[in-house]
């Protein structure tokens, strides 16, 4: 008898899903008594795969004047490093070391007007960036020097009729709308930021027609400070194509690569990359015969 009312007396109630139910009920509560803590226990850890696994680190959002956060969805993102990217690096380096690619001689970086004011040329800086979209390097060039000629400062442009502006820009991609783009983000300049571009990639974003892309080329090219990684069509396709992210989106390719990329080379990728795009890996029919990472390329050979 001893044993089983001893025994009775070891026996637990059961944890409700409130503790508060025990605390408000008229029973007394024997605080002496001891709950079964053994399901808490830690379980022990599961094996880990002994292949590199793919990782990804969240943690808060946390900024540095010098280099920015990343930011997906509310979060930080570190991604591995893909396999051989220093190699794919080296190699993309070789293939470029002519520097003979359109972007090279007819990037946005030299439309504007050497001899002109550090504002003027700012300006200038924006303008061939915005005309750039959807538009290759030889059409936005020959439309940046037309402009040039015709006076290409801020006054000069608020000046100029819509229909003198779309034929001096005509025929870069959806002309029409950048006619419109143009002249708003000129007035913008001039009404909320004192005749000068903004100097922040937010302040940048603000002009209609300029996203983040051309936010973070216009931040490296004008005022000399590197924000981001200014992803196109062609490092998006060709960072896909590497392995080197896995997105859809070119936004969503600048902030993976912004995750794993050392920050002292997000200036070059760009302009690597998109010499890379304009004349090996094509979009379509790429040169995959005469690319040097063939061999540590993923996509290599999949498209003739
Ligand atoms: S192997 Fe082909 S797809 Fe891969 S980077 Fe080179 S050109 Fe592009």
């Amino acid at each position: 008898m001893r044993s089983t009312r001893s025994s009775a007396k070891k026996k637990t109630a059961p944890i409700t899903e409130s503790s508060n139910d025990l605390e408000n009920s008229n029973q007394p509560v024997d605080h002496r008594k001891k709950e079964d803590l053994s399901r808490f226990k830690l379980q022990p850890k599961q094996k880990i795969n002994s292949k590199r696994p793919h990782v990804t680190a969240e943690y808060d959002e946390s900024t540095s004047p010098k280099k920015p956060a990343n930011k997906l969805a509310g979060k930080t993102l570190i991604e591995n490093k893909p396999e051989h990217w220093e190699e794919v690096l080296k190699n993309l380096r070789e293939m470029r070391k002519d520097f003979d690619a359109p972007v090279d001689t007819m990037g946005c970086d030299q439309c504007p007007d050497e001899a002109a004011s550090p504002q003027d040329k700012r300006f200038q800086t924006l303008l061939s960036l915005m005309l750039s979209s959807q538009t290759k390097d030889q059409v936005t060039h020959a439309a940046m020097l037309r402009l040039r000629e015709h006076g290409c400062s801020l006054l000069n442009i608020l000046n100029t009729t819509d229909e003198k502006l779309g034929e001096l820009i005509y025929p870069v991609g959806f002309w029409k709308t950048k006619v419109k783009n143009i002249k708003r983000s000129s007035e913008m300049i001039r009404d909320v930021f004192n005749s000068d571009i903004p100097n922040t990639v937010d302040g940048l974003c603000k002009l209609p027609g300029v996203g983040p892309k051309m936010a973070h080329l216009c931040m490296k090219t004008a005022w000399g400070e590197i924000t981001g990684i200014g992803v196109d069509t062609h490092v998006h396709r060709i960072c896909n194509r590497l392995g080197w992210v896995k997105s859809k989106t070119p936004e969503e390719t600048r902030k993976i690569l912004e995750g794993w990329l050392p920050y002292d080379l997000w200036s070059e990728v760009n302009h690597l990359l998109v010499g890379f795009g304009q004349q090996t890996c094509l979009p379509v029919k790429p040169k995959c015969d005469t690319c040097l990472n063939n061999h540590l390329c993923p996509f290599s050979g999949k498209q003739k």
